[in-house]
């Protein structure tokens, strides 16, 4: 599985193979911030294809964000090495080859998986 550790790895990888068609498989997923992935999402329909964790490094809870967006914002900034992007793995659409970032948030007896497009313009050059 391909590491990311800098920003413009995850830079690359969010700009390659950006389909422009409707893509009915992840129709649903296309939402610019953090969502909870419904429990009607088959996600056998994504693929992990890559990870921003990084087991040296400790868990951090430490958000960015410099112009006031809060973490389910539709603008927050995708910043390596800030929570949760450093919980995540990337997945693409296995139809469309769309990437993802996607992580489980653990609340008591069950894990909420949380997606969100990886869309270049987000990203923080670190
Ligand atoms: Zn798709």
């Amino acid at each position: 599985m391909l590491k990311i550790s800098t920003s413009s790895k995850l830079l690359e990888l969010a700009l390659a193979n950006r389909p422009d068609s409707e893509c009915e498989t992840c129709n649903a997923l296309i939402h610019p911030g953090w969502e909870s992935v419904s429990g009607s999402f088959d996600l056998k329909r994504l693929k992990l294809v890559g990870t921003l964790r990084n087991e040296e490094s400790p868990e951090t809870w430490d958000e960015y964000h410099p112009n006031g967006t809060h973490s389910w914002s539709d603008n927050a900034p995708i910043a390596i090495g800030y929570h949760p992007y450093t919980r995540c793995n990337i997945y693409e659409c296995i139809d469309c080859s769309r990437k993802y970032l996607r992580y489980g948030e653990y609340g008591g007896y069950y894990v909420d998986e949380r997606i969100r497009p990886l869309n270049p313009e987000f990203i923080i050059k670190s």
